[in-house]
């Protein structure tokens, strides 16, 4: 079996290979590395390979293992957060890229200023139409952008999503494709620059990057079981 230190330079490689084909440098495109459900050990033969940018889905997880970790590493919330744990996260958390409604926005940024800080947020948009999947309709985040970024505390950086699971990768294409043009038409029709595209799982970064993403969160290609 594969360590994780093979995994990521198996990762780092396919990353590189899926920028070139389509013309961008792997530099422009973040590694998250998705390390919910590990334990801080194996994070840190992550950490030990030159990864600093973690995600995280779980408010109650993270709060036991961020502070076994180096305080310089940077962690990403990823997955779908309760108002009433919005102020743990902007304890924990560097970014959240999950925001997902009004309400949780205007929460987090009043955190945040009880925090006296800013936080970086993305806004998690469902374009492929799935009942199932959190997110912005690509209408109502057109409707609400305007509000969300009156909001003095929160950075929005772009963009987020989930495709639904394919077999072939390709068929997730169109939701990457389909999350540059709304990005694509908000910085248009609201003048606000939105340059982060974060899109690609292990099943589907490959698609991902070659469609604009610049942050992949990827958690089973590097840390599947290695035994
Ligand atoms: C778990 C998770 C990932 C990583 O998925 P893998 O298929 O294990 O790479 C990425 N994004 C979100 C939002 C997740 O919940």
């Amino acid at each position: 079996m594969p360590t994780i230190a093979e995994n990521i330079a198996a990762v780092r490689a396919r990353i590189e290979t899926a920028a070139g084909r389509a013309g961008r440098s792997a530099a422009d495109v973040q590694l998250i590395a998705v390390s919910k459900t590990h334990p801080p050990e194996v994070v840190r033969e992550a950490v030990a390979e030159g990864l600093t940018v973690f995600g995280e889905s779980r408010i109650q997880e993270a709060k036991a293992k961020i502070p076994e970790l180096p305080g310089k590493l940077k962690w990403h919330f990823i997955g779908h957060l309760q108002t009433n744990k919005a102020r743990e996260a902007v304890e924990l958390f560097h970014m959240v890229q999950s925001v997902d409604s009004v309400r949780l926005a205007r929460e987090l940024d009043q955190c945040a200023g009880r925090a006296s800080r800013t936080l970086a947020v993305l806004l998690e948009c469902n374009v492929s139409g799935e009942s199932t999947k959190f997110g912005f309709k690509p209408d109502e985040v057109m409707a609400a952008l305007a509000e969300l970024n009156s909001l003095r505390r929160l950075e929005i950086q772009g963009l987020m999503t989930m495709a639904p699971f394919f077999e072939d990768p390709q068929d997730a294409r169109p939701v990457f494709r389909a999350l540059r043009e709304l990005r694509d038409r908000l910085q248009q029709q609201h003048g606000i620059p939105l340059p982060e595209l974060s899109m690609g799982m292990t099943n589907d970064f490959e698609a991902a990057i070659e469609e604009g993403a610049t942050m992949v969160r990827i958690g089973t290609a590097i840390f599947r079981p290695t035994s």
